[in-house]
């Protein structure tokens, strides 16, 4: 079925919505009918039909951004691109309450945190669109007599956006903002767990005149995405997403080296100085590792406290815990939802076992919640192990849900060597009232973000991404905007000079 509208025909089965992708300006189905649901992680229930996409569809999608890109829209001026820019951000402001409601649906993340950060997508597409308008090239100094050399910026092609489950539609505005801007089309991929809100995002985006393939959405799982990168169509691999997977994407990029940049996984330490303010930090602490129900790529996993301060602070980490209130993602009083989904809910299980198993002492949660209002969600209580030291797994690996580890050090050698011990580097916290030790530890850490007496802020402003296995490459800031072009330079001989073709110098 065609339609131009996502769900223009009601044809809800109960309550269970239908969508349907975009591609060359056009809502489908997928070729072969195929379809997958998205679940509702606070009740478990389906509430909404997304199109699982046959690998002719995703071929059709970049053939659509390709002639998108050749037919006008590379040539476009900066200044027409930055205007659509800044009506999807209007729109996105319009429609933000909807895009957040979709998001907790999709994978039960509080309403009181999604609801503010959808907002403010409106001002990536702003600052963007400023981006594009702001000078691309450089006239140079030159020693070569008779030669104008500058350069120019150019748009890479089409790129594909494959995005996880745990931010959907920040995570996507971060690569589509500085991909459009830079005057590139888009086939975007999202995660299988949260495609609706994606679908809808797209639909305001066609809203704001984007022209038809300039912006094409396709859904499924892996396979999907899987056919998406190995297109030899798409320029540019632009993926956030697990290090393993990542991994994948970047050896298939290898063959044919198309760009890529990758956003992946993080064990980030968070770590706390007798010095700082304590109360201060419990707070800090408990909000890089549990809000989001942990599941972020930055979250404060690994708690490095001081020998001297170990047992009072753990205590005081414990007690704000264990008064978390799970509940509805929807009601604005809760503090942790759910886990997203089935398989990330096993995984968090699992990884509890493996504390155990590491011999971790238990400190809060470990369990579901008991309250029968909870019974139908995939509630994971906050999770602390104490006495953990940093060459167990659960120190080591990636749990992505509400799960710190607390990890004593005796002075600032010993915590730099057990933060910087792990394959990630996405992150870091410090917490300390010495500026010379903030400074000092900002400098030593091998992370990509390092925070000083705050954690987990992110703005459309500040590079994001990752040392080591964390990524390659930068979102978000300025410089986002080369991961997207290509820089041309031209040289112009202003003297018509070549008499003697053999000699380079002449
Ligand atoms: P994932 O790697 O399982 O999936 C991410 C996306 O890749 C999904 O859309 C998925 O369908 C797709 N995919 C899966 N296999 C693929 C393949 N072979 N080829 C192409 N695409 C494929 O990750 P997830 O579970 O959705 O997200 C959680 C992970 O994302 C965590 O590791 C987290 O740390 C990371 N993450 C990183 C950042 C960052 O900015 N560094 C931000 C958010 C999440």
């Amino acid at each position: 079925m065609t339609t131009t509208e996502p769900n223009a025909t009601p044809e809800a089965r109960g309550n269970v919505e239908q969508y349907r992708m975009l591609i060359d300006g056009v809502w489908r189905d997928s070729s072969d009918k195929a379809t997958f649901e998205s679940i509702n992680p606070f009740d478990s229930r389906p509430w909404a039909s997304v199109p699982a996409a046959a690998t002719s569809d995703v071929d059709d999608a970049v053939s659509a951004a390709r002639r998108a890109f050749d037919n006008g829209w590379s040539q476009s001026s900066p200044m027409s691109r930055a205007a659509l820019l800044r009506k999807f951000g209007d729109l996105i402001r319009e429609n933000a309450d909807e895009l957040a409601r979709i998001q907790v649906l999709e994978n039960g993340k509080l309403i009181r945190e999604v609801a503010g950060q959808t907002l403010a997508l409106a001002n990536h597409c702003y600052f963007f669109a400023g981006v594009a308008e702001s000078p691309t090239g450089e006239t140079l100094a030159s020693s070569v007599p008779n030669m104008q050399i500058y350069t120019v910026r150019e748009p890479i092609g089409v790129v594909a956006a494959i995005t996880p489950w745990n931010s959907p539609l920040a995570l996507l505005l971060w690569k589509l903002c500085p991909a459009l801007a830079a005057g590139n089309t888009i086939v975007i991929k999202p995660s299988e767990i949260t495609p609706v809100s994606t679908l809808a995002l797209a639909k305001i985006a066609q809203q704001a005149g984007f022209p038809d393939g300039v912006i094409n959405v396709v859904t499924g799982a892996g396979a999907v995405g899987a056919a998406l990168t190995a297109n030899p169509d798409v320029d540019k691999i632009a993926f956030t997403g697990s290090t393993a997977v990542g991994k994948k994407i970047a050896i298939g990029a290898a063959e044919r080296l198309a760009r890529v940049s990758l956003e992946l996984g993080g064990k980030s330490p968070n770590i706390i100085f007798p010095d700082a303010d304590l109360p201060n930090a419990v707070n800090g602490v408990i909000a890089g590792v549990f809000a989001a129900t942990g599941q972020t790529c930055m979250a404060g996993s690994r708690v490095l406290v001081h020998e001297d301060i170990y047992d009072t602070f753990t205590e005081a980490l414990v007690e704000r815990t264990e008064r978390i209130k799970l509940g509805n993602p929807l009601d604005a009083d809760t503090e942790m939802g759910t886990v997203a989904c089935r398989a990330q809910y096993d995984k968090v299980l699992h990884y509890i076992d493996v504390a155990h198993q590491d011999g971790a002492h238990l400190a809060a949660g470990g369990s579901r919640p008991s309250d029968p209002a909870l019974s139908d969600g995939l509630f994971v209580r906050p999770t602390i192990f104490t006495h953990v030291t940093n060459d167990m797994r659960i120190a080591q690996e990636e749990v992505f849900g509400p799960l710190a580890v607390v990890i004593k050090f005796t002075d600032e050698d010993d915590a730099v060597r057990i933060a910087n011990d792990t394959t990630f580097g996405l992150a870091a916290g410090v917490w300390t009232s010495d500026v010379g030790r903030a400074h000092r530890m900002v400098r030593r850490l091998r992370a990509g973000t390092v925070w000083v007496n705050n954690y987990r802020k992110t703005n459309y402003v500040a590079p994001f991404g990752g040392f080591k296995e964390s990524g390659i490459g930068r979102e978000n800031g300025a410089h986002a905007i080369d991961e997207y072009s290509e820089i041309k330079t031209v040289w112009i001989d202003t003297g018509n000079t070549i008499t003697d073709p053999f000699n380079p110098r002449a």
